[in-house]
């Protein structure tokens, strides 16, 4: 039988970003996907926000995250040949509240990297009259669908990757076999499907489905991304993405006339320019009850892995913990931090 050292299961941006750290670190790899399931990483709009709009506070962990995630999709652009990350400055109306939080961030040398304030007349055509408008640095975003099919081509030009559904209520996993291959190790990198997975049900996983729709506005600038209660997201050729929604019942892919509403009805406030909705798309993030992600070995099976838990902020969050996954993999005495360990779900 051949034998090869690690499975991955999920070509989302979990298991992709992770399939590079540990092929670049020289382990014989390969990765399982179902391209039927829905995925997440294929509907995301792809933003990236340092700051926390609703308490202006920053990201979580935003001052080691950025940097990484920024070498690794500038090294991953030159692997795979195309620009995937596009550095955008992002524009939020202030009411004049708000506009004061901002004045006190600013004048915090923690935040004065991240902020500027606009106070004169509205810096971009069409954009909601308002008090001043908050200037986010540092911002950004990746195309999502273009850096997956780009890895999936490398994948598949370096057989690391097999099509196909990874069977989790079999014995496969048991056994670490999978079309006659034997593997040392698993990784589940499945996004939301996890929920259903009977190994891992001790994960307290709190999936939310999102809906994002892509207009077309000739009108409007592409210089920014402009972001109050709905963002509109430059993506190029005057398209942009706008989104998004938040559903925690409905978990399946279907777009929905509710989420488009929504969306639609909040844009309304924002822009006031013509264009049209060319596309509508639906997809379910693996969001974690303590919106942390989750890294770690099963409790019994010695060789089995999991990966995931990237919520809303997967493009931010996969480059610095997929590196952490592998220092984990390749190291039995590696520790991730407390926060992001699978252990805080033990209970046995
Ligand atoms: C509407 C929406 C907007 C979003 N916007 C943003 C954003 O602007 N910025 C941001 O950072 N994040 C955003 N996100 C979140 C982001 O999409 C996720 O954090 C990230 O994509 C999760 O990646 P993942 O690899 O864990 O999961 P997924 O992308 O869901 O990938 C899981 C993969 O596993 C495969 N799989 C599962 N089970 C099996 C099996 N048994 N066998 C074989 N294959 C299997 C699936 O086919 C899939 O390809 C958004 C999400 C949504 C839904």
């Amino acid at each position: 039988m051949k034998q090869k050292e690690v499975l991955i299961v999920g070509q989302g941006l979990a298991g992709t970003v992770l399939a590079f750290e540990l092929h670049f670190a020289g382990v014989d790899v390969c990765i399982v996907n179902n391209p039927q399931k829905s995925a997440a990483s294929r509907v995301a709009a792809g933003m990236v926000n340092p700051l926390v709009f609703k308490r202006m506070t920053k990201s979580w962990m935003v001052d080691e995250l950025l940097p990484v995630m920024k070498k690794r999709y500038r090294e991953l652009q030159e692997l795979l040949g195309e620009r995937f990350y596009f550095d955008l400055p992002m524009i939020k109306p202030l009411s004049e509240q708000e506009t004061e939080l901002w004045q006190e961030r600013k004048a915090d040398k923690r935040f004065a990297p991240f902020i500027e304030i606009v106070d004169e007349s509205c810096p971009i055509d069409y954009l909601q009259e308002s008090h001043t408008y908050g200037i986010v640095k540092g911002s950004g975003y990746l195309n999502t669908g273009r850096f997956l099919d780009r890895a999936r081509h490398f994948f598949q030009q370096n057989k690391m990757l097999i099509e196909a559904d990874f069977p989790v209520d079999g014995k496969g996993f048991e056994d670490r076999i999978f079309q006659d291959v034997e593997f040392d190790k698993i990784v589940f990198c499945e996004g939301h499907h996890l929920k259903t997975h009977p190994l891992f049900d001790f994960i307290r996983l709190q999936p939310a489905k999102g809906e994002v729709l892509q207009i077309y506005a000739p009108d409007l600038s592409e210089n920014y991304i402009i972001n109050r209660r709905v963002f509109v997201l430059p993506i190029g050729n005057h398209r942009f993405k706008v989104g998004s929604t938040y559903e925690w019942e409905d978990l399946t892919d279907t777009p929905t006339e509710k989420g488009k509403t929504s969306i639609v009805e909040r844009l309304k406030d924002l822009i006031h320019v013509n264009y049209t909705i060319e596309e509508h798309w639906a997809g379910v993030r693996p969001t974690v009850a303590d919106r942390r992600p989750v890294l770690g070995k099963h409790p019994q099976l010695e060789h089995t892995y999991v990966f995931n838990g990237l919520g809303t902020k997967g493009v931010m969050l996969v480059p610095y913990f997929a590196s952490e996954m592998k220092q984990l993999i390749l190291d039995n005495n590696y520790r991730v931090s407390d926060e992001v360990n699978l252990k805080r779900f033990f209970s046995f």
